[in-house]
């Protein structure tokens, strides 16, 4: 949020809710059938995400989050209920326009880096940027991920930390409005995880890039501008943070 530095604190919480909203959702419902069991994995969600911001989304195992997310990126569809994203109501969007929204307007990161083991890391984020509309290029968003040093490196050759900033790089490349973040740490130890989380940071402040992390981790949430609790399918908690941290302050 560079672009409020000369707010002062008191000024912040109230300067975020006037900045664009990127998503509102409206009383979203998603429920799973199988077999014989309903399930109910988000329960009337309402809920904003401002331009610029960076979310964390915190809950228990199966409170809904990934349910959340996937749908705000339009990877799965609400049972009923509303999701804008912008003026467009990804609610009665079609395959093809959720198709041309993810493909231009969100990156997603996951838990497992999903590279393709056989292309270098360069090569890996080639294959977006060859599809994209202005990406960036390789070189540029590997350096944005501080891997300028490990282009030609294949995946098995890179630990689990650069792989999953391989991955950053392949998410930012195209330089999508929204960063989807589901679990981006979860399979690294603290001080790689740490180093993750500071690359998303860094792409949250340098491209204004709005960005959601989900995470089970309370911690995480001191690095965010806001804190969203989700509690079994519903949003239980919604906090400003006046006084983000740097994720090197971070301990786990
Ligand atoms: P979280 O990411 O917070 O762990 P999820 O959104 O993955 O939670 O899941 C919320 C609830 O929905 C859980 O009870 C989970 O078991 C259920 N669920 C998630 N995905 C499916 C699915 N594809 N089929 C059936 N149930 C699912
Ligand atoms: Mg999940």
């Amino acid at each position: 949020m560079a672009e409020l530095g000369w707010l002062d604190e008191l000024d912040y919480g109230a300067a975020m809710k006037h900045s664009a909203v990127v998503f509102r959702t409206h009383e979203l419902t998603r429920v799973y059938y199988t077999g014989e069991v309903e399930i109910r994995a988000l329960c009337g969600v309402d809920l904003e995400l401002y331009a610029g911001e960076f979310v964390v989304l915190l809950g228990a195992s199966g409170s809904g989050k990934s349910t959340l997310l996937n749908i705000l990126g339009g990877l799965d569809r609400a049972s009923s209920g509303e999701v804008w994203y912008g003026e467009q109501d990804l609610s009665r969007a079609d395959e093809n326009q959720l198709t041309e929204f993810r493909r231009h307007h969100v990156g997603f990161i996951f838990q497992f880096y999903n590279l393709i083991p056989s292309l270098t890391a360069r090569e890996n984020v080639a294959l977006v940027t060859d599809i994209a509309r202005n990406p960036m290029t390789p070189e540029e968003a590997l350096a944005l991920v501080g891997l300028s040093e490990r282009l030609d490196h294949f995946p098995a050759q890179l630990s689990g930390g650069e792989q999953q900033r391989v991955a950053i790089a392949r998410a930012i490349a195209k330089r999508p409005e929204v960063l989807l973040c589901d679990e981006p740490t979860g399979a690294l130890d603290s001080a790689t995880g740490i180093r993750v989380l500071e690359v998303l940071q860094r792409i949250n402040r340098e491209l204004g890039t709005t960005t959601v992390v989900i995470t089970h981790n309370a911690v995480i949430a001191d690095m965010a501008d806001r804190l969203i609790r989700v509690s079994d399918g519903r949003v239980s908690e919604v906090k400003d943070n006046p006084h983000p941290v740097d994720p090197q302050q971070l301990r786990w």
